[in-house]
């Protein structure tokens, strides 16, 4: 093993939402820091431009394979590059409703109490608004909750189609809104990533080390258990030990939690801050089924996100639990989700020639109903020898199954509105659900609380059992909204950099 000659300020592991851009609030105070990220530089044609190729091609697919509930292997998609998974998102940053923090009664039962509330994150999401550039427009979502002033962008202009589809929909009495979207004025990769607005400005500074295709192995402790002396990393088949004052993992739900579970030693059989059991437990996806529309004329089939309907995010006429959001899906041929989600239509365009898939795409409206789910300890990931299992059985599922059901009724009514000429009728609505291996949205893994007993980090993101150990990444999220969490992870990074800058 190389022992490394420096001593950082910071050793920063990943590189996505939850590290590029504490990175980016920590470079500020001229700190040393080391970034250790797993993967390198996406190449920029695997970026969100996607090929009509997307649904034949194995992207975004690390070449190992975890193990399924049922024990088979299983391909997660994931992407270990800088940026992490913001590489490939749809870019939507939408701020958790307030009554989320608080918990709420799901139909299947209640999401755990934050200890947070909306207050002590609003001045973090205005500052990760701000920092990836988030084009939305105040107070249209009708259940945002309050903000402290408008959005510093509007949204960019959306393909003609979708215009008139959005009237529609009001026709409807739905309340459609234009999606907050994280853009930048790269013509290359418009959509706003980590890279970008994290770790580009980061790495600009002197004291910031980055290493790519550095995969963090082990945590290495004092003898007491409650400091980490050194991290373990592998770079190029060759060992190499990092040493630094703090030590944050930002890996993401799945890899954080690995990297306290290698960490295991004879003192800490179960793992690395792991006395309250919960590393690695509670994993949460949001239940996503994407929904496929006819449209009446062609259209690019490259496009991004849009519209979100929330209008049945706390619940529907004669149902008082909560049912979900729902998206517009982007144009087919840029949304990795959507490759990966309808196994039925994947299955049909890798049968079909290019051009096929170029007709399916320019031919879809594609939505997605997105439910959140509850925290339960059996859904986890643990270590299998080397590798990695997965035990996920999701819940909720009713309330997911009505808004689904639901939607394809608003469909339904829209396309028998004489005034709609942008979709068609069509006998079905194809659907799919997205399997175990879509997991790039994950959280919960390292639930942060008060109690050392029940979590793993405090509320300040600060391991209970190991003091110069912090976690930013979407695993300290104690409950998965009917949004994307990628915002409340920026803000919460924010929120315990300043906490993290105060300790150097
Ligand atoms: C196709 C897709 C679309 C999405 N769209 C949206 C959206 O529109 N809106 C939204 O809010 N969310 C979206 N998400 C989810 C969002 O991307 C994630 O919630 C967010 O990126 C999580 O941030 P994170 O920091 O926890 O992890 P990640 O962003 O996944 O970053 C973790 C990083 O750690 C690195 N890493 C892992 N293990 C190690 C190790 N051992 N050593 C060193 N480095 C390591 C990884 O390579 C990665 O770079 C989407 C996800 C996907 C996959």
């Amino acid at each position: 093993m190389i022992i490394d000659d420096n001593h950082y300020d910071v050793i920063l592991v990943g590189s996505g939402a939850g590290g590029g851009s504490l990175l980016a609030s920590l470079t500020s105070a001229g700190h040393s820091v080391l970034l250790l990220e797993r993967g390198g530089a996406l190449p920029e044609s695997d970026q969100n431009l996607a090929e009509a190729d997307l649904f034949r091609k194995e992207r975004y697919h690390p070449a190992e394979k975890w193990f399924g509930t049922d024990g088979d292997p299983f391909s997660p998609q994931m992407v270990h590059a800088i940026g992490g998974n913001t590489k490939i998102w749809g870019g939507v940053l939408e701020r958790m409703r307030e009554q989320e923090f608080s918990g709420v009664k799901l139909q299947e039962g209640l999401t755990p109490d934050w200890e947070l509330r909306y207050a002590d994150l609003a001045p973090w999401y205005e500052q990760a608004e701000k920092l990836y550039h988030v084009h939305g427009v105040a107070g249209a979502d009708p259940t945002a909750p309050a903000r402290e002033g408008p959005y510093t962008a509007a949204p960019r202009p959306v393909e003609l189609f979708l215009i008139e589809l959005r009237a529609a929909l009001e026709r409807q009495g739905l309340h459609p809104y234009d999606l907050p979207l994280s853009w930048s004025d790269s013509a290359v990769d418009p959509t706003g990533d980590a890279e970008l607005f994290g770790v580009n400005p980061g790495r600009a500074y002197p004291r910031v080390t980055v290493k790519e295709n550095a995969r963090v192995v082990q945590l290495h402790v004092n003898p007491s258990g409650q400091e980490v002396r050194g991290v373990e990393v592998d770079i190029a088949g060759q060992r190499w030990l990092f040493r630094g004052h703090q030590v944050v993992l930002a890996a993401g739900a799945i890899g954080t939690p690995e990297i306290l579970l290698r960490s295991a030693t004879e003192h800490h059989a179960r793992g690395l801050a792991n006395g309250s059991d919960q590393v690695g437990r509670n994993l949460m996806k949001p239940q996503l089924t994407t929904i496929l529309q006819l449209a009446a004329a062609p259209n690019s089939g490259r496009y991004p996100r849009s519209h979100g309907i929330t209008d049945f995010y706390w619940g529907d006429k004669n149902v008082d639990f909560p049912l979900g959001s729902i998206q517009s899906g982007g144009g087919v041929l840029q949304d990795a989700l959507f490759a990966e989600s309808p196994p039925v239509l994947s299955l049909v365009a890798k049968l079909l020639p290019d051009f096929g898939i170029e007709q399916l795409a320019s031919r879809s409206i594609t939505w997605w109903a997105i439910s959140a789910v509850r925290p339960d300890p059996h859904n986890r990931v643990l270590l299998r020898g080397n590798q990695l299992q997965v035990h996920y059985t999701p819940n909720n599922r009713e309330a997911h199954d009505r808004l689904v059901y639901r939607w394809i009724d608003c469909l339904k009514a829209v396309e028998a509105d004489p005034l709609t000429l942008v979709t068609k009728a069509a006998p079905t609505h194809p659907r799919g659900e997205a399997p175990l291996s879509v997991i790039g949205g994950a959280s919960g893994t390292c639930r942060m609380g008060s109690d050392p007993a029940t979590s793993v980090v405090n509320l300040e993101g600060r391991c209970h059992e190991v003091h110069n150990l912090w976690i930013v990444d979407a695993s300290a999220l104690p409950s998965c909204p009917s949004v994307g969490i990628g915002l409340t992870v920026i803000a919460n990074a924010l929120r315990i950099g300043e906490v993290l800058k105060a300790s150097l």
